[in-house]
């Protein structure tokens, strides 16, 4: 046995001298290691040997067969290296498959956004991020010391001459200035309020403005549209209320709420057992906007909303924390 396996590695030394290639080398691998091989054959017949020559030719034979892969391997890496390999290398195999990003889940409620404003007539229209007081509030028919401007402290540049905007509304000024009636834009972005981070808010989020001016605009004109766009994004089945409120720059206003989307309307944790949940607010325009950017009150009415589109993401997805969309957490992102 010992013998059988001396002669082994003599004609293993000598054959291996002449692999020139992959395919060579392959050969060479079945012939001494394969299951046909002579090696195999020895090691297989282990058992029919007394005990102490069981163990001597049992550790030669598989130092044997050790010394042998090695050596292969270090011919395959010198092959792979000089670059003589010919099969390792198949051009024809398909290649490692790329990941491909994905839209951020706000990014992707933007788009639905506009995807359902765009054939009602609705250009998408932008704004400077950094706004200046008047555009942002002023012109907005927010005074000077209106309590309004309380609700919407933001984050001051350059002694209070700028400021991070605080709604996407100051785009309606910017294209009412630059464009005559008929208007009809939503204007999405970020927007920047100097609140806390909790589940609910963020310093950072943002809204889609909507707005629409021209002679004849009424309330129907938005309540229609608005339906519309609710119908759409959550469901046929969904019901409107529209609750009077206030905003500065519209005159009436409303909170505009939909019959909750978890419970139905029964009342639940989600809808704090009132079975609604807001999700903009929206008026017709006030007369005093009109007059900041040089239109008649008199010949021009219009309707504008904004939303929210974090809490829109948030009531489509039920996602309960406003947070996780800036975490850049894959496992999160990844479900959208
Ligand atoms: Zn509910």
């Amino acid at each position: 046995m010992l013998n059988e396996l001396e002669k082994i590695k003599k004609e293993f030394l000598d054959s291996v001298e002449a692999i020139k290639d992959s395919k060579a080398l392959e050969e060479l691998r079945i012939k001494f290691l394969g299951r046909k091989s002579a090696l195999t054959s020895v090691l297989r017949s282990l058992g029919k040997l007394v005990q102490e020559e069981r163990i001597l030719v049992g550790q030669k034979a598989n130092t044997l067969r050790k010394e042998i892969e090695e050596r292969l391997e270090q011919i395959k890496n010198s092959l792979y290296k000089k670059g003589a390999s010919k099969i390792s290398t198949d051009y024809t195999l398909p290649g490692f498959p790329l990941s491909l990003g994905r839209e951020h889940p706000i990014t992707k409620t933007i788009q639905e956004i506009i995807d359902i404003f765009s054939p009602l007539g609705f250009q998408v229209a932008t704004g400077p991020e950094i706004e200046t007081d008047y555009y942002n509030f002023e012109a907005l028919n927010f005074p000077p010391d209106h309590p309004a401007r309380d609700e919407q402290d933001s984050f001051q540049i350059d002694g209070g001459k700028y400021l991070l905007r605080t709604q996407t509304s100051p785009v309606q000024i910017r294209v009412m200035e630059k464009t005559k009636p008929p208007i009809r834009i939503i204007a999405p972005g970020a927007c920047y309020r100097r609140d806390n981070p909790d589940a609910s808010h963020s310093p950072m989020f943002h809204q889609v403005e909507g707005l629409a001016v021209d002679t004849d605009i009424h309330f129907t004109d938005l309540k229609g549209v608005l339906s519309e766009f609710i119908h759409q994004m959550f469901g046929k089945e969904i019901r409107m209320r529209f609750v009077p409120s206030f905003f500065p720059f519209t005159e009436p206003s409303a909170e505009v709420a939909i019959s909750c989307i978890i419970c139905g309307g029964k009342g639940c944790p989600t809808c704090g057992k009132s079975g609604w949940l807001e999700v903009l607010g929206a008026g017709m325009v006030h007369p005093n906007v009109f007059k900041y950017v040089n239109y008649d009150p008199k010949k021009y009415t219009g309707f504008a909303f904004g939303m929210g589109v974090e809490r829109i993401a948030m009531l489509k997805y039920g996602i309960h924390d406003i947070r996780l969309f800036y975490q850049n957490n894959l496992q999160f992102l990844n479900q959208f």
